[in-house]
């Protein structure tokens, strides 16, 4: 790795502390990914990503900022990346999936805050996000309290925070309101960017958010085979690369090894035996690098098939339909595109049970694990409803945080439950 130091040091980054950071993350990387077994070839690009992930990523987006490009943050997948893209801009993802900065960010926050939101604000208060530091507009918005109301406080100490209203339900009012938060997303990103968002550029953005969406679709239908092509650690690293990488390298690098992965299916080459018990994680986003769940199942000899999830199938399930003439019809299409997501903010969700259940039987999973991050109520109250969807199919909660003081006691359900799908 190049030395990127004097970068960091203009960014505002605390050095020390970003130093023990990499190489923590290094070495849970080695440990974690590194030592699987029958890693398809294409995995060697994100394993780049992984090490150059505040080194070369940072450098572009640096470079990209230079050139005059603004970069928008964001935190939900409700957040149209096409607007942002269609201005040219860079969009990238600010969750954060490991426990740092937890004492500075409970001085702000209270102790028993979901991990995710947690991290977000203890990244940035540590001084060890550089993604943040480079970001014109961060975009919060009005899903689950926790994230709403942090949001007030992140504006404070950054400066630069906008909140996109997301109403609670799906009935006609909730449609107008979105649909006007979309136009006022647009207005938005055309001031930050002085950039006239057109049909032209809109059909551009539409069109490379589609593809990274295909691409993120095609992954997940290879998963639906026995024996799985490729890991859910992998698979999950991905999804999760996939929210800051430039997106038409990302698809490509994911076509590629797409490309492998069919090649693997025709010769029956796995990660796994065929026959391995399969697993959907269902829940919670599990951002970068948060992979304690995926570990500890496949460290158990299952395979985890998919993620009904945002950093997963929820992200990419839906298309956006292309075929607009006009900046309000893109608009319009774009608001019904993304309220179809189906968030446990939401009330009723119930399409949510549905896609649980048809994901379960299309990718052959013989059971769900039920992820909720600790304090992350939305999903922890609808897991009893997804529970009583899938009737027979074998079911198990968890609840848990970033932290690794569990991961015996986790591993022991998991291991219980893992016979169970015998
Ligand atoms: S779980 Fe809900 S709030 Fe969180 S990223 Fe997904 S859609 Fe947004
Ligand atoms: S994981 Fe749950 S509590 Fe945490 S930010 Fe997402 S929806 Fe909110």
């Amino acid at each position: 790795m190049a030395d990127y130091t004097e970068m960091w040091r203009n960014l505002g980054l605390n050095l020390e502390n970003h130093a023990g950071l990499l190489a923590v993350l290094g070495e849970g990387y080695k440990n974690i990914y590194l030592s699987q077994k029958g890693r398809p070839k294409g995995m060697e690009y994100f394993d780049f990503v992984i090490s150059e992930v505040h080194g070369l990523r940072i450098k572009e987006i640096a470079d990209a900022k230079k050139a005059g490009r603004k970069v928008v943050g964001t935190f939900c997948v409700y957040v149209p990346e096409e607007i942002v893209l269609a201005a040219d801009g860079v969009c990238i993802g600010l969750c954060a999936g490991a426990e740092v900065g937890s004492d500075e960010a409970e001085k702000f926050i209270p102790r028993n805050t979901c991990a995710l939101i947690k991290a977000f604000m203890g990244f940035k208060l540590a001084g060890l996000c550089p993604y943040v530091e480079l970001t014109d507009l961060i975009v919060g918005e009005t899903t689950c309290d926790g994230k709403k109301k942090a949001y007030e406080i992140f504006q404070n100490i950054t400066g630069r925070v906008y909140v996109m209203e997301i109403p609670n339900m799906k009935n006609e009012e909730s449609k107008k309101l979105w649909q006007s938060e979309v136009v006022r997303f647009k207005e938005t990103v055309e001031a930050i960017t002085g950039k006239t968002i057109t049909v032209e550029n809109l059909k551009k953005g539409a069109s490379l958010v589609n593809a990274k969406r295909r691409a993120l679709q095609r992954l997940s239908g290879l998963r639906a085979s026995d024996p799985a092509p490729i890991s859910g650690l992998d698979a999950l690293l991905i999804n999760q690369v996939s929210f800051y990488d430039d997106p038409v390298r990302f698809t490509q690098m994911t076509n590629k090894l797409c490309d492998e992965l069919e090649e693997r299916v025709k010769q029956g080459i796995g990660v796994a035996p065929k026959g391995a018990r399969r697993v959907l994680v269902s829940g919670s986003p599990m951002a970068i690098p948060n992979w304690k769940l995926h570990s500890i199942i496949e460290g158990s000899g299952a395979v985890v098939v998919g993620e009904e999830s945002c950093v997963g199938e929820r992200n990419f399930r839906d298309l956006l339909d292309e075929s607009f003439s006009t900046v309000d019809e893109a608009l319009q299409k774009m608001a019904d595109r993304y309220l179809q997501i189906d968030c446990a903010c939401f009330t009723p969700n119930d399409e949510r049970l549905g896609n649980i259940k048809s994901m379960t039987e299309k990718l052959h999973a013989n059971g769900v694990i039920h992820y909720a991050l600790q304090f992350c109520t939305p999903y922890m109250m609808e897991a009893y409803k997804v529970e009583k969807a899938l009737g027979s199919i074998p079911f198990m909660r968890m609840e848990t945080d970033y932290s690794m003081e569990d991961v015996g006691q986790l591993k022991t359900r998991v291991e219980a439950f893992l016979e169970m799908l015998k």
